[in-house]
Order: structure tokens, then C-alpha cells, then sequence
């Protein structure tokens, strides 16, 4: 029988498990979630191994990362980890991994990813038994409208996070105007662009016409643009 070390750990997003096999981290999860035991259970299984509490160097390092995450002086985690899971599994989660700090994506984009389409419910599944939570950042998936989906550590502390992110990642406005018709997803409901000669509102990858830089004005969320009084793309529909 092998050991995984495990911690319990209190953070301002709520209390954590950690594991570690070997010297590489196996496990970064919320203590109490749905599929909490579904998820202990594939790594003692696959590991043949048995949890024990004690602290490891990569979980003291594990920790000081976190708490430098969630100050907002991290954008990246430099443990080695460790996935345990199916290779389908392990494709969604490197392709989730290459979802970087600040920017969101949805479980189609995943899917695409990974070149399998089709496979988006199988893909929203393995997104759900990760067990590598923040630094495989399950939470930058969001529904194709741009809603919050589900999340193991609740979606207020999803939204927390997200925002951290955004706050700490802010893009200046000329670096906004040139995503603008770039076609490039990554940055769709990150920001809103909106036009003030037309009153419509885009998402920065839309393929209409690229505006004029003095005619465009920015918002964070397609709320605040229609607030004040821009109505939606019918090319882009944010
Ligand atoms: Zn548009």
C-alpha cells in the first residue's frame, strides 16, 4: 500500500484538502464538495494508495502558493503535479491548463481543443473530477453564454476568483482595440465593446467591420453596456 500525505488547509475561499504522492501534487480540492468521495476514491484506487495526515515539503510549498495566489501576487504555480485519471480525463484537464490566468472559457472551447467536438458533456464531466482545483483552473470555464456553470467550491468563490484574476490582469484599452475582429475567442466576455455611432454592443472577437478607435468605447460586462443604452450585435449576439 502507498501513501498519499494529505493536509487540511483554511483559506479566505473556504477549507481545502491537499495531497501529495511522491514528490508531485495530486490533489488540491474544497474539503466539502459534491463528489468529494468520488474523487478520493479514483486517486486511492488508482494509486493503491491510502490517505495519511502529514505535512510534505511540496504541501508546504503547495500552501505558500496558494496564499500568493489568492493575494493576487501569483498568475502561476510552479508545483509538479501529479494527474490521476483516465487519458480522456487527463487530455480535458492539460487542455484546461493552457486556459491562462484572466481569461475564460467555455466547455465547447475544450472540447474543440482536444478535437473532439462531440464530446463537450464528456469533456464538462472530466472539468468536474478534477482534483487539481486553481492550478488546473477548472474555474475559468463558463457556460456559452457567458453565465457561471457549476463549481466544486460553490459559485460565489468561482466568481471571487474569476474576478481576482480580471482585477490582476487588466487589459489597457489600445490593447483591447487590438483584439477587436481578431477572431479570437479568448477574450469574448472578458470585455464588451460598444460603438458609439451604431449604440451596438460586441464581443471583441465579433467579424463585423472593425470601428473606428474614437468611436469605441469598452465596458467589463454586456450589462453595463446596455445600461447605458447600447442594444446587442446581430452578428456576434453577446
Ligand atoms: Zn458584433
Amino acid at each position: 500500500m502507498n501513501t498519499i500525505n494529505i493536509q487540511y488547509y483554511k483559506t479566505k475561499i473556504g477549507e481545502l484538502i491537499l495531497g501529495s504522492f511522491g514528490n508531485k501534487l495530486c490533489l488540491l480540492d474544497f474539503r466539502y464538495r459534491r463528489m468529494r468521495t468520488s474523487v478520493d476514491n479514483r486517486l486511492k484506487r488508482e494509486l493503491n494508495a491510502e490517505y495519511i495526515e502529514q505535512d510534505t515539503n511540496v504541501l508546504k510549498e503547495t500552501r505558500k502558493q496558494i496564499d500568493e495566489y489568492l493575494s493576487g501576487e501569483r498568475v502561476e504555480f510552479t508545483i509538479p503535479i501529479l494527474m490521476v485519471g483516465s487519458d480522456f480525463q487527463k487530455q480535458v484537464w492539460n487542455a484546461l491548463i493552457s486556459v491562462n490566468y484572466g481569461e475564460v472559457a467555455t466547455y465547447l472551447d475544450l472540447a474543440k481543443n482536444i478535437n473532439n467536438e462531440k464530446a463537450v458533456r464528456a469533456v464538462a464531466s472530466a472539468n468536474g473530477a478534477n482534483s487539481i482545483g486553481l492550478i488546473i483552473p477548472c474555474h475559468r470555464i463558463i457556460g456559452s453564454d457567458g453565465d457561471l456553470v457549476g463549481y466544486g467550491g460553490g459559485l460565489q468563490v468561482k466568481k471571487r476568483l474569476l474576478n481576482l484574476e480580471k482585477k490582476n490582469s487588466k487589459l489597457t484599452d489600445d490593447e483591447k482595440y487590438e483584439f477587436i475582429g481578431s477572431r479570437n475567442k479568448k477574450f469574448d466576455f472578458k470585455f464588451i465593446t460598444a460603438v458609439k455611432t451604431t449604440r451596438i454592443y460586441c464581443l471583441p472577437s465579433c467579424s463585423a467591420k472593425k470601428p473606428n478607435k474614437e468611436n469605441v468605447v469598452f465596458y467589463d460586462t454586456k450589462k453595463e453596456a446596455i445600461k447605458n443604452g447600447y442594444r446587442a450585435c446581430e452578428v456576434c449576439n453577446p
